[in-house]
């Protein structure tokens, strides 16, 4: 293996391309090589867990996650997340409180026009297509599976307007089935790590989905999220109060607070 002056895993399909600094210590794990930076984060995984989890109880749990044992929770997860994409979680919450004030159900939201939905969900980003893709997947509910949310990533990715980390969300948040929702919290902070080396959050899930211990699978996301907006944000993250400091390769940061 040729050495390279990169940190974390790299991408997956047979053809392993990434290693760290520190390349005399190269483990391959699947058909992905897996460097030291990587493997030290591992090893520290569950003290890493733990603190996240009790560093979480500062802050407020992310909307999609409060519909949790909540009536038609894997719908309501399913539309919460569909909001939130490219919209502040704030601006998320009230949107979708309003919009279940309307309708909370597949049934009863087909009813709605258009219009209503927009105004219910305005200002979400997008909030036009946005309110397109939800009735069409309330439509689709009811035409393909009986007003039922689908509990499988590959049927949920067939509903208009839903990508991974939405399928992922509704998999695990609404299903309690293995999966990994990345988004752009979860795709920044494992590249911060070390734990891989990825250009986006696709080809961070199917790493991690490689090289994650399956009891994190679930609870990756809830806890990365909300460090994500607390304290290791996307722009000059605050590195001196980070208790996660002394695993963290910081990788690509570039100034820190
Ligand atoms: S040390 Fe900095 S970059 Fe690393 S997890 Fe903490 S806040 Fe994020």
């Amino acid at each position: 293996m040729p050495r390279q002056r990169q940190r974390g895993v790299g991408a997956t399909g047979g053809s392993a391309r990434t290693c760290c600094n520190d390349s005399w210590s190269l483990i391959a794990v699947s058909d992905i090589i897996i460097c030291m930076t990587a493997v030290k984060v591992l090893k520290y995984l569950p003290a890493i867990i733990r603190i996240l989890r009790a560093e979480a109880k500062r802050w407020t749990t992310p909307i999609v996650g409060t519909f949790v044992g909540e009536d038609h929770a894997p719908f309501k997860i399913l539309i919460s997340t569909v909001l939130s994409l490219r919209t502040k979680d704030k601006t998320t919450a009230e949107a979708s409180h309003r919009l279940f004030r309307l309708a909370e159900t597949p049934k009863k939201m087909a009813t709605l026009s258009i219009p209503t939905i927009e105004k219910a969900i305005y200002p979400v980003g997008f909030y036009h297509t946005k309110a397109r893709n939800i009735l069409k997947i309330c439509g689709t509910l009811f035409s393909r599976f009986s007003g039922r949310v689908p509990d499988d990533l590959e049927t949920l990715l067939t509903l208009d307007g839903v990508g991974r980390k939405t399928a992922n969300l509704v998999v695990t948040l609404g299903y309690k089935k293995l999966g990994i929702c990345v988004d752009t919290h979860v795709h920044r902070i494992s590249n911060r790590w070390g734990l891989v080396k990825t250009k986006t959050p696709n080809e961070t899930e199917m790493v991690l989905r490689k090289i994650l211990p399956k009891r994190y699978w679930i609870i990756f996301n809830d806890l990365l999220v909300v460090y994500g907006q607390n304290l290791c944000v996307p722009i000059s993250p605050f590195c001196s109060r980070c208790k996660i400091n002394r695993f963290c390769a910081k990788a690509r940061v570039t100034t820190s607070r």
